[in-house]
């Protein structure tokens, strides 16, 4: 919940013609907006003065510009540059990666085992037998947005920055759902984060930037962001991130994660067939995967979808074909049980009760799609 002088901020910036770039009065009031919001996110997640917090449009925005604007540094002193990151990245990293292997960055993948989790001595290695003379950042997410597997990303921080490599994290999905979360003390050199994933706007993201570091611009124009990044300011958008920033130290995680308990185990109990994929890896407080045997995660989402509930499939629709996700393929799970898998995440506004009614409609609504598949 907004506190009340969070409201009023987020009026008066919706209401306000002022632009935080204008000397006016206005303009100095979503100067000053602006500037709150910046301070509560560096207080939320542990960012020191020494660093920057960098508004972009999303976490996308973020994670790009923190690979290529280390590409182009790199670029521009006459170095190779290589990437190294793993097979469950959002698109947001693999994406990127992949545009920059066309411009011939060499790009390596880690793989996860069958709990979605990273090996660290395979980081090591590859960290060991790359070329010292090429620029290298390591880009990992801080936990998976489909499963819920927690990495070990400050162990991998210490990793790369023994190796000398940068370290970029994809932090999206720690604030709020990752139990003491902050990047103070974890000498990482950049972080995206995205607003409306704790509880802000969509179109507001942040970079996180070590003091120091070297990065070249993506948009230019104005001198926004310190010239770091141009464009004009989602003044509403970042000021909502940073009331829902500040609005996660009363986020009751203990609680989320007794709800999802009490989820899974009650699907177990009550759903033949049903598993939680992950199980046993170090997961996010609020994030089930689930897998159902013989029935597709898309019926179970249109028909959960019909009794009020929003979950997510394990595939998603490609030109036309349905393709596992990219996730449950790297875990080693075949087309037809990542095709079976329905994600369910919890935030803090959910209760038992709804619990309880999201099972017996889980338990409808697999039945019925099992009868059918009989006939
Ligand atoms: N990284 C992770 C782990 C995500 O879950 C998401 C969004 O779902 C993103 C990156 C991209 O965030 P945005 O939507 O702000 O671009």
């Amino acid at each position: 919940m907004m506190e009340q002088s969070a409201h009023s901020a987020l009026l008066l910036s919706l209401s306000s013609y002022g632009n935080p770039s204008s000397i006016h009065a206005p303009g100095r009031v979503a100067r000053a907006l602006v500037d709150k919001a910046r301070d509560q996110i560096a207080n939320a997640f542990g960012i020191s003065e020494s660093d920057e917090v960098l508004f972009t449009s999303s976490a996308t925005e973020a994670t790009n510009t923190a690979l290529k604007g280390l590409f182009f540094v790199a670029q521009r002193e006459g170095r190779r540059f290589h990437v190294i990151t793993s097979a469950v990245e959002h698109e947001a990293t693999l994406g990127t990666a992949r545009s920059l292997a066309e411009q011939g960055a060499r790009v390596e993948i880690l793989s996860v085992d069958a709990g979605g989790r990273l090996d660290l001595s395979e980081l090591d290695s590859r960290l060991q037998s790359r070329d010292r003379a090429a620029a290298c950042v390591v880009s990992l997410m801080a936990a998976n947005n489909e499963t819920g597997v927690i990495f070990p990303w400050a162990e991998a921080a210490k990793t790369a920055r023994f190796h000398d490599a940068f370290f970029h994290l994809d932090a999206v999905q720690a604030p709020g759902k990752l139990p003491g979360f902050s990047l103070a003390d974890s000498g990482i050199d950049l972080a995206s984060f995205s607003a409306h994933k704790i509880g802000g706007m969509k179109g507001a993201g942040a970079l996180y930037v070590r003091g120091g570091t070297s990065l070249a611009v993506l948009l230019h124009g104005g001198a926004q962001e310190r010239k770091r990044r141009a464009g004009t300011l989602n003044v509403p958008g970042i000021v909502a991130f940073g009331a829902a920033a500040a609005a996660l130290r009363e986020r009751d995680l203990a609680a989320i994660r007794t709800l999802r308990d009490s989820l899974e185990n009650q699907v177990r109990e009550r759903i033949p067939g049903a598993q939680v994929l992950g199980a046993k890896s170090p997961r996010l407080v609020n994030t089930a995967n689930f897998l159902f045997d013989g029935v597709r995660g898309e019926s179970l989402v249109m028909g959960l979808d019909l009794e009020g509930f929003a979950v997510s499939s394990g595939s998603a629709c490609n030109s036309g074909s349905i393709l596992p996700s990219h996730v449950l393929s790297a875990m080693g799970l075949d087309k037809s049980a990542a095709a079976s898998a329905v994600r369910v995440s919890l935030g803090p506004a959910n209760t038992g009760e709804e619990v309880q009614a999201f099972i017996e409609a889980l338990e409808r609504v697999v039945g019925r799609i099992r009868v059918k598949a009989k006939y």
